[in-house]
């Protein structure tokens, strides 16, 4: 068998048996091309290249069902502390509609982005960012596999006080964008990188016209492309939807036949039975059950403006698939397990809400039904060669006697030595192959550095971007 790479005698791995992950050690596994071939004993076919394994924890490649890569690095440290009292404390709207990212800048959040999920042992993305150019070739070039959702919607937020969500409609830029997206998912899926695929993404549930998200269903389901947008991520959109239609958000979603097992909602907090909501009607997890829609979860945005889902484990009883995001920077999607597991237990007074089995499985199994993939998220012969090794003698993972429970818990991607997609390397000796973070982090200051001049021209108020956002320490000058 040609070009077959076999990882010989490895310390750990987590195997797939149909059904569930579980433990082997000291076994081997091997991949053809792009292919896994063998997970268990000893590997006895031919092989191009060994890898000694003992000091591995092997692992299948994790799925980041919610990010934005192309801005979000550009907001570290603005965000972390900033939001808005008068709106629940969120500051999605005023930070949205104050700050902008030239192109530059937007390309080089990419390429960082893309090598931070690399590093924290993420090989699946759902990439979802308004168009820029270049954008299909340095995704094809990372070595990721990533679903592109180019964004879409008829209106823009848009504030003239501190207090009330405000508007700006434009049905046919709406129109515009939405035809731009289907071009940008057709050529991803013929990129010769293979690894590419389209998902369709208007942009939030109250942005978009009931017609433009009934077009954006219809168009996924015609072309088995996953869906995708924003619900339930602020108390104000909840209310918003409630005043325009007089139904939650996830009511009028199911109500326009935007639910579904191929539909991927980004975080989905504020829901019915949420305390911060106490709506008084109880069916909003049945409505994602029953349709087996698949909630994008991302707790660190929601857990810096002091807001949770209430939880995690009470998601997963009632039946409902959940999958993980980093949605911001860090886009360090092991960061967001550990964090989903803890706010679970605060949020339900109880340890048992959820661990790091469940988390696993949500990153892994609950991202790849998502996307309507039996072949990712999983170590098994016929999935794809999407694989993470972990070094297990990198101090923070020592000692592993729970491999798994101390890369989530203490060790993160401080461990991911190398990774694989499609049964190619993208990361050697816990560096990426084909991504240049420190000559994009250069290019990125300079592009933060106009966004933050240029907000006092965008705000509302006129504010400049130390008045939106202060300093954490106050600045002396000498
Ligand atoms: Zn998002």
């Amino acid at each position: 068998m040609q070009n077959t790479t076999v990882i010989r005698n490895a310390a750990w791995i987590a195997s797939w048996d149909g059904s569930e992950h579980q433990y082997l050690r000291g076994g081997d596994v091997a991949f053809t091309a792009d292919r896994i071939v063998h997970v268990g004993g000893r590997y006895e076919g031919p092989a191009s290249r060994t890898i000694d394994g003992s000091r591995r924890f092997v692992m299948p490649g994790l799925i980041n069902l919610h990010s934005h890569p192309h801005t979000e690095p550009a907001s570290k440290g603005v965000r972390e502390d900033h939001g808005v009292p008068e709106m629940y404390d969120t500051g999605l709207y005023e930070r949205s509609c104050a700050f902008s990212l030239d192109e530059p800048g937007r390309e080089a959040a990419m390429e960082m982005a893309y090598a931070e999920l690399l590093l924290s042992g993420v090989t699946t993305v759902a990439d979802l960012s308004s168009p820029i150019e270049g954008w299909l070739d340095r995704a094809g070039r990372s070595g990721l596999r990533v679903y592109v959702g180019s964004f879409f919607a008829d209106a823009y937020w848009k504030l003239s006080n501190r207090h009330e969500l405000g508007f700006d409609w434009d049905e046919a830029r709406g129109r515009r964008e939405l035809e731009a997206s289907i071009r940008i998912m057709d050529l991803a899926e013929q990129h010769p990188s293979g690894r590419l695929r389209g998902i369709v993404y208007p942009g939030q549930i109250e942005t978009c016209t009931e017609s433009t998200l009934r077009d954006a269903a219809a168009h996924a389901r015609e072309t088995g492309r996953p869906l995708t947008t924003h619900l339930s991520q602020s108390k104000l959109e909840f209310l918003e939807i409630v005043r325009r239609h007089g139904k939650t958000p996830l009511e009028y979603a199911a109500d326009i036949g935007f639910l579904g097992p191929d539909t991927i909602l980004g975080h989905v907090i504020f829901i019915d039975e949420h305390p911060d909501i106490r709506w008084r009607t109880t069916g909003d997890l049945d409505r994602l059950a029953d349709s087996g829609t698949t909630v994008a979860h991302c707790p660190s945005p929601f857990a810096r403006y002091g807001h949770a889902m209430a939880h995690f484990g009470r998601y997963r009883a009632h039946g409902v698939n959940m999958g993980m995001g980093t949605d911001v920077a860090p886009h360090n999607l092991v960061e967001e397990m550990r964090l989903a597991i803890i706010l679970a237990r605060v949020m339900a007074g109880n340890l048992r809400a959820a661990d790091t089995r469940e988390l696993f499985r949500a990153a892994t199994i609950g991202g790849a039904a998502a996307l309507g993939r039996d072949d990712l998220g999983r170590l098994s012969p016929g999935a794809k060669a999407d694989l993470v090794l972990l070094d297990l003698h990198h101090p923070a993972m020592r000692p592993a006697r729970d491999p798994l429970r101390t890369f989530v818990f203490e060790a993160a991607d401080r461990a991911v030595r190398e990774v694989f997609v499609d049964g190619e390397q993208a990361v050697a000796d816990g560096k990426p192959l084909h991504l240049d973070p420190d000559g994009a982090g250069a290019r990125l200051e300079e592009s933060q550095a106009r966004m933050l001049a240029e907000a006092s021209e965008r705000d509302f108020l006129g504010r400049t971007a130390e008045a939106i956002s202060p300093y954490s320490l106050p600045l002396r000058t000498l």
